[in-house]
């Protein structure tokens, strides 16, 4: 899907923006803020040296610090892009830092953790509006990043109780100018909805492939060399980056079990019907799950176009 950022804002909405973690949605953030006019400067954050050091290299920001704290210390928005697992930590480490009344947002895959881990340690000045771009690839770091990531791609906005509702605006107007779409949602649904859109997916890929890979009478090669379309599209899941997924599983617990629950059901009434040959039981499924497919083409989510695992990573990203 090709896609085109807008024009870029005339006035951008924040002076200063900190990122913590440069990865594939850090970096896709900074260039696209940067492109769109989101910020006047941009400060880069990160624990690994090699990704602050590419960042600097890429010129995704103004200012590099591996320093958190003094990472935010001017910064009207800071933005976690770091897994989920590190929000806690960093929420402590900034908490003293931030700038009276400066806006504490991310783009966790879990959205009741997050809260839950931010709202305690930060400060009552702060603004805490949290985020979660609906975008994504397989690919990790400040290299696998690029500025259209977010476009046309929804951006979920999950405000606590009682955030402040100017913050919120800057939130949806920074996601909008870089081309996605803002829904606001309580994060307790946005874990359900996304446990089964997202989350319970890649569990499965991550559970076939290494099915395949135990195999003890079909070898590593075969399974490669004879890999059908089907196959290839859940290697491509599964190969998203571990730290990331094992976080998303450890935070978002409840709604991934409620819903892989509710998938084991179903897997069990699919195995009655191949068991006792229901044609017409497994023609009727078919049939609504193609409906859904083309649901989510029509919604310019997809594109309709077939897809033999060949498609390149920009704007393909199924992201969690
Ligand atoms: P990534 O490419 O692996 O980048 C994460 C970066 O954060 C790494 O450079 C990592 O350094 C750094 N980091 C880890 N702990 C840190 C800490 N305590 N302080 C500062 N930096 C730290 O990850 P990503 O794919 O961009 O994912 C980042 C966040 O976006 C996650 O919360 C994820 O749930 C969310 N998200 C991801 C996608 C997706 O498709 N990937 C889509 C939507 C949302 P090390 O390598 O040294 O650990």
């Amino acid at each position: 899907m090709a896609e085109r950022l807008g024009p870029p804002l005339d006035e951008p909405i924040f002076d200063e923006l900190a990122i913590i973690g440069i990865g594939l949605i850090g970096s896709s953030l900074a260039r696209a803020i940067r492109k769109q006019n989101g910020a006047r400067r941009i400060v880069i954050a990160d624990a690994s040296d090699a990704a602050l050091a590419r960042a600097e290299d890429l010129a995704l920001g103004d200012r590099f610090t591996s320093d958190v704290a003094d990472a935010v210390r001017g910064a009207d928005c800071v933005i976690l892009c770091a897994p989920v697992g590190a929000t806690g930590a960093i929420g402590r480490a900034i908490a003293p830092a931030l700038k009276h009344g400066a806006i504490v947002s991310d783009v966790g895959s879990v959205k009741g953790a997050v809260i839950a881990e931010l709202e305690p340690v930060l400060p009552a000045h702060a603004r805490l509006v949290p985020a979660h771009p609906v975008a994504g690839t397989e690919q990790s770091g400040p290299d696998a990043g690029f500025a259209t990531l977010f476009v046309n791609r929804w951006s979920i906005l999950t405000p606590p109780t009682g955030a402040n509702p100017e913050a919120v605006g800057n939130v949806r107007e920074l996601w909008e100018a870089i081309g996605a779409n803002v829904e606001i949602m309580g994060a307790a649904h946005h874990d359900l909805v996304l446990a089964i859109t997202s989350h319970v997916p890649h569990l499965i890929a991550y559970n076939i492939v290494g099915t395949a890979a135990d195999l003890e009478d079909v070898t590593q090669s075969e399974v490669m060399k004879f890999s059908a379309g089907g196959f290839r599209d859940f290697t491509r899941i599964a190969a998203s980056d571990p730290t990331m997924w094992r976080d998303v599983f450890l935070y978002n617990k409840e709604a991934v079990l409620e819903m892989l629950g509710r998938f084991s059901e179903d897997l069990t009434a699919l195995q009655r019907m191949i068991r006792r040959g229901d044609g017409d039981g497994l023609f009727e499924l078919f049939t609504r799950t193609r409906a859904i497919r083309l649901g989510i083409v029509a919604q310019g989510q997809e594109t309709a176009a077939p897809d033999f695992g060949r498609r390149g990573a920009e704007g393909d990203g199924d992201g969690p």
